[in-house]
């Protein structure tokens, strides 16, 4: 008998311990975990999807992703997200282009011709992020309007489905660097508020990241893509989940990784609940 109440407390005790546990993470934010990240990514079932362009290849590219898990937990809003209507939101992102326009938080204030603060909708359910402003965009003060910006026009239109004012597209910095260097830890830094406001605004299901800048401001990590793909990823923050793929710029210079891409937004659109194509194009 003293065996059993023994049991008996000690199943007590790791159960109050696990619910301590688990209302620490969502008090914290966390809503969802990570699955493991793959040491190994598994190479997706062989399919063709040109659908960004003329020239995607049959063959993945090393590093291609997991195939996608069958079922996702969903976020939940954030806790300390802003009271939001749909006409406050459109409004709270006009002021933050506005205040984007007029910053000088960091170097780039000086060499910039425009800032480029994001468009989009303002209920986007997906939320791009890219690296920075590049020429064409510190020209026209509009982010991916450039080669790359036509190519994820593309993804957005021809392979997930939805016009491109229905999402919500902008960069980790506003200001483009001068002759598109990498962004310097403190622009980042003190870009990062304007995204933050945006994510919150937005308050979208799914934020993708465009390559690695975008995916280590989004998730505080210095993981390489490949690590990152094929698995969805809760921003420890809010527990939004992010997927992360390839930069336009790069499926341009390596238009073989557009199959891995067309994964990985796959990926994207079965978490949403959006229908994918099922035909192989060419
Ligand atoms: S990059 Fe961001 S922080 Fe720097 S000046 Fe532009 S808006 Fe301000």
């Amino acid at each position: 008998m003293a065996g059993m109440a023994d049991r008996a407390a000690g199943d007590a005790h790791r159960s109050a311990a696990l619910e301590l546990f688990l209302e620490t993470c969502v008090d914290s934010g966390l809503h969802a975990f990570p699955r493991a990240l793959p040491d190994a990514p598994k190479r997706a079932p062989a399919q063709v999807h040109d659908l960004f362009g003329a020239s995607a290849s049959a063959s993945a590219s090393p590093g291609a992703a997991a195939a996608a898990p069958a079922a996702f937990a969903r976020p939940r809003v954030p806790a300390r997200a802003p009271v939001r209507t749909p006409e406050a939101a459109a409004a709270a992102l006009a002021d933050i282009a506005e205040r984007a326009a007029r910053c000088t938080r960091c170097k780039l204030a000086h060499t910039r011709t425009q800032a480029v603060p994001g468009e989009g909708a303002a209920d986007a359910r997906i939320l791009f992020v890219g690296e920075a402003p590049g020429a064409d965009e510190d020209r026209t003060g509009r982010p991916f309007v450039g080669a790359a910006g036509q190519l994820l026009t593309r993804m957005i239109e021809h392979g997930i489905g939805l016009p491109r004012s229905q999402v919500f597209i902008c960069n980790v910095l506003k200001c483009r660097p001068p002759g598109n260097r990498d962004p310097e830890p403190e622009e980042k830094a003190s870009c990062a508020p304007f995204l933050e406001e945006q994510i919150a605004w937005v308050q979208p299901e799914l934020i993708v990241a465009l390559g690695r800048h975008a995916a280590a401001q989004l998730l505080g990590t210095q993981a390489p893509i490949a690590r990152l793909r094929g698995v969805l990823h809760p921003r420890p923050q809010d527990g939004r989940m992010v997927l992360v793929t390839f930069h336009p710029a790069y499926l341009l210079r390596n238009p073989n990784a557009k199959s891995d891409c067309w994964q990985d937004l796959q990926l994207g659109m079965r978490y949403l609940g959006l229908p994918t194509p099922s035909r192989k194009t060419s």
